[in-house]
């Protein structure tokens, strides 16, 4: 049996490596739609490729280039956010949402409105509508598959029908490539430097959060929707192999991890065949070369990030749609070099500072809370280059 698979956000880290294990079993799948924000060749190329039925660009200019791109091949193409959600809601078995950022949530809401499977790497839309996601999800029967690898890890370690069974939930951190720094070191960084992760490739916005630990902070509040064991216990312990990708301690004293080679295909070739397996052309972990595996608690002086996305959860509400916009805009600010490095997390947190709505409880009003947590950012962004 084909499974109908739909890949939103198919031209980036996450998207392609989806794809190559699709083409590489393109027996055991369908490709019913792709999408990406600007890049019209990867796109037209992916979908001539699979022989993908859609095409969407999410860029609405770019849509007669798309169209010219893929003239001849039979795949429809379309442009703009209502393509995407197009995309989104065509019948597939199976979705993987790969988006970066807040720009995945209504592609992703559309997705789990048909009730079936979404694999989930779009944290971003998580954490600022986690929720009102979860309730779709719920409402409308579909199965959230989670691909960030240390929810996946904890997703395939935990007794989901025995939460109460559960004593914590360790999420490991790699701790960036400043694990080791000090913040006066930090406070010099380039873009290119922090992009450069010491054991996994990614884009450029997640490499970006891994540095500044914020990525980790997303993540407490991807496993709070997850994994409801109350985010009281959920734990952050920095691990810099990235060989166990997360753990589940139970009230009995066991511990279960998941451990494996630290490539995005790993998870996603668990997400993709669940509730079978599939076979990836993944490196096999080899501990014996690795030697040793080691463990330290996250220093939050340095990593001030860690706490705002610990206190947004406890918070609840608007806050982790506040954290997750603002830092999304400084991020892309230090990317472009209006900032430094030390500024994003400061950033957010001045943003957290300033605003404090009620909580969104609709997705219209999770985007008004988004668009003012942003225009405030720029807003202290400003002050700051003048
Ligand atoms: P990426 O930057 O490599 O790719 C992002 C994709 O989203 C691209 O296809 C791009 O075209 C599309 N996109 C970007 N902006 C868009 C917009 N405004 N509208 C529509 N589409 C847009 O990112 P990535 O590293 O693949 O990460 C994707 C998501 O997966 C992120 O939420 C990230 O946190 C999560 N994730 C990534 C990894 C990884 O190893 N890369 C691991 C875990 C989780
Ligand atoms: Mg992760």
């Amino acid at each position: 049996m084909t499974r109908a698979v739909t890949i939103l956000g198919a031209t980036g880290s996450v998207g392609s490596s989806t794809l190559d294990l699709i083409e590489r079993t393109p027996d055991a799948f369908e490709v019913v739609a792709l999408t990406a924000h600007s890049d019209v060749a990867g796109l037209a190329a992916a979908a001539r490729r699979t022989g993908a039925r859609f095409a969407a660009i999410g860029d609405d200019r770019l849509g007669p280039a798309l169209a010219d791109a893929l003239a001849g091949s039979g795949v429809e193409t379309g442009a703009g956010e209502s393509a995407l959600i197009d995309a989104a809601s065509m019948p597939a078995d199976w979705t993987m949402a790969a988006i970066v950022g807040c720009a995945g949530l209504k592609p992703v809401m559309a997705a789990l409105e048909q009730g079936r499977t979404l694999g989930l790497a779009n944290k971003e839309s998580l954490v600022s509508a986690g929720d009102l996601m979860m309730q779709a999800a719920r409402g409308h029967g579909a199965t959230l598959l989670p691909v960030d690898s240390e929810h996946n890890a904890i997703f395939q370690c935990l007794d989901h029908a025995r939460l109460e069974s559960v004593r914590r939930i360790i999420l490991t951190a790699s701790g960036g490539p400043f694990r080791t720094w000090s913040r006066a070191e930090m406070a010099a960084v380039t873009p290119e430097r922090a992009v450069q992760h010491p054991n996994w490739s990614m884009g450029a916005k997640i490499s970006i959060d891994s540095a500044t630990m914020m990525n980790k902070g997303l993540e407490l509040i991807e496993a709070h929707h997850l994994f409801p064991v109350g985010h009281g216990r959920i734990d952050i312990l920095v691990h810099p192999q990235s060989v166990i990708h997360s753990m589940v301690e139970y009230v009995d004293g066991s511990t279960l991890a998941q451990l494996g080679t630290p490539d995005m295909r790993v998870p996603i070739a668990h997400a993709l065949a669940w509730p079978e397996r599939m076979v990836a052309p993944v490196e096999t972990l080899d501990l014996v070369r690795i030697g040793s595996l080691s463990f330290e608690a996250p220093d939050p002086d340095r990593f001030p990030a860690l706490a705002l996305a610990r206190a947004a959860v406890e918070a609840g509400g608007a806050r982790p749609a506040i954290l997750n916009a603002a830092n999304e805009q400084a991020v892309a600010a230090f990317l472009a070099r209006r900032i430094g490095f030390l500024d994003i997390a400061a950033i957010v947190a001045q943003v957290l500072d300033r605003y404090d709505p009620a909580a969104p409880a609709n997705l219209d009003e999770v985007f008004v809370v988004d668009g003012e947590a942003r225009r405030l950012a720029d807003e202290l962004m400003e002050v700051k280059a003048a």
